[in-house]
């Protein structure tokens, strides 16, 4: 190991470059780059290596003995290390995608009779997951407002409940949770509890990612991430990653080793390569460009409601201050808006399919946090698993258009929503 390798990075965007890229049992310490893994299966050698490797699968070791892509192999473990680190968390796992890590973690978490408290507004298929399959394994769930003391001591109270899930800044309508208040309320409840009731948290940190919120130093026990969104970045891998305490990473291992959702190594590879060194300076910058569309769409007379952290108006400024801030100590608001036109789904529906057709630098498109920059409908499209007469429960205005913008120039992405609003 080199000097250079062995001495604590600078600062957390210095450590996104150079991270530990090491492995104990593969020599490419000469590599300016990591080299990418192809290979589904690994040569043993001895049936007691064989055997030494199956017994202690699923503990980070210095050496460790790589068996089966399924298991583990070294790519998705160097991105792991990387995740980790950005997380300022203990160990991270990845998965094939977001939801492989959501669920994974809720499986190794819950099982008949438990109750998973949550809060009201989650991405879609969180949602789906909740509502939909976790009841067919008798896992009931509570959807409330987390930020609501009263509701949220009162279900946390119920013994059924082992998991409280909420996302650090909501999808798709931007709530700041405050997590040090929600912290308090869990620790309150754990102290009346057995070790083995303790209710745990887990928070999705996906549209905040860790430049601009840390969960963990907070006091939340796991943290997830869908890794396709800003820390891939590119919108050409998929990938998700939970950061939990040390003594969960076996069974997190064991639950990928067994449902499958494991990322491939060409995925990992490239969210460690160009993903997680760019992520500091494309969100800085999509964030820089997110504010100017917000203040353009907030004085804009056709426009009833922006919603962006970063706007004085936002319900929750002084929380988004508070919470949303880089490793560097600057308000990061991020990189997602969400918005209502005055009318009614009609003129959203035009105002849309306008920009979808004619705008330049604004692609109709699903998934956030890429160079891109791309617009959405949730209450139609990623949030369309949430039925009908649930949505306002769920906080979702029907005609609430989701804005993640991208590295365009600002002006330019400014343009082509004003020739939009211009022609309603
Ligand atoms: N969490 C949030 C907040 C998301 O927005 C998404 C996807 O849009 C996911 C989780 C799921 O991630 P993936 O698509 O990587 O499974």
């Amino acid at each position: 190991m080199t000097k250079k390798q062995r001495s604590p990075a600078k600062s957390p965007r210095t450590q996104a470059i150079h991270g530990k890229f090491e492995s104990g049992s593969w020599e490419f310490s000469h590599h300016l780059i990591p080299p990418m893994t192809a290979s589904t299966s690994f040569r043993l050698g001895s049936l007691e290596r064989g055997a030494q490797g199956f017994s202690t699968f699923g503990v980070s070791t210095e050496a460790p003995i790589w068996i089966y892509d399924r298991l583990e192999e070294p790519n998705t473990k160097m991105l792991e290390d990387q995740i980790a680190t950005m997380e300022r968390g203990p160990v991270a796992v990845a998965f094939g995608s977001g939801m492989g890590a959501i669920a994974s973690t809720l499986l190794t978490l819950l099982k008949a009779d438990d109750q998973i408290v949550a809060h009201k507004t989650l991405y879609g298929c969180t949602y789906s997951l909740l509502t939909n399959w976790l009841p067919r394994l008798q896992i009931n769930h509570k959807l409330l407002d987390v930020q609501d003391a009263k509701e949220l001591t009162e279900k946390l109270a119920d013994p059924a409940t082992r998991v409280l899930y909420f996302e650090s800044v909501s999808n798709p309508i931007l709530e700041v949770a405050d997590i040090e208040k929600i912290i308090k309320a869990v620790q309150k409840e754990n102290k009346k509890r057995t070790a083995e009731r303790r209710i745990y948290t887990v928070v999705d940190n996906t549209f905040a990612t860790p430049w601009a919120l840390r969960p963990i130093e907070w006091g939340v026990d796991f943290v997830i991430q869908s890794l396709t969104k800003n820390i891939s970045g590119f919108g050409t891998e998929m990938g998700g990653a939970v950061v939990a305490p040390i003594e969960f990473e076996t069974s997190l291992r064991i639950a990928r080793k067994d449902f499958g959702a494991i990322m491939h190594p060409y995925s990992a590879w490239h969210i460690l390569v160009y993903g997680i060194t760019t992520q500091a300076i494309r969100f800085e910058q999509q964030q820089e460009s997110a504010l100017k569309v917000a203040k353009f769409l907030e004085s804009h007379a056709k426009v009833e409601q922006v919603t962006y952290p970063g706007l004085r108006s936002h319900p929750q400024h002084k929380l988004a201050k508070k919470y949303l801030k880089s490793p560097e100590g600057k308000f990061a608001p991020g990189t997602m808006i969400s918005f209502q036109l005055k009318g009614d789904m009609k003129k959203c529906r035009k105002f849309v399919d306008d920009v979808a057709k004619n705008s330049y630098s604004i692609t109709l498109a699903v998934s956030l946090g890429l160079t891109k920059t791309l617009i959405e409908v949730p209450g139609f499209m990623t949030h369309s698993a949430i039925p009908d007469n649930k949505r306002s429960e769920s906080g979702i205005d029907p005609r609430a258009i989701r804005l993640s913008i991208g590295l365009e120039n600002a002006e330019d992405i400014i343009q082509d929503l004003q020739a939009a609003l211009n022609r309603l």
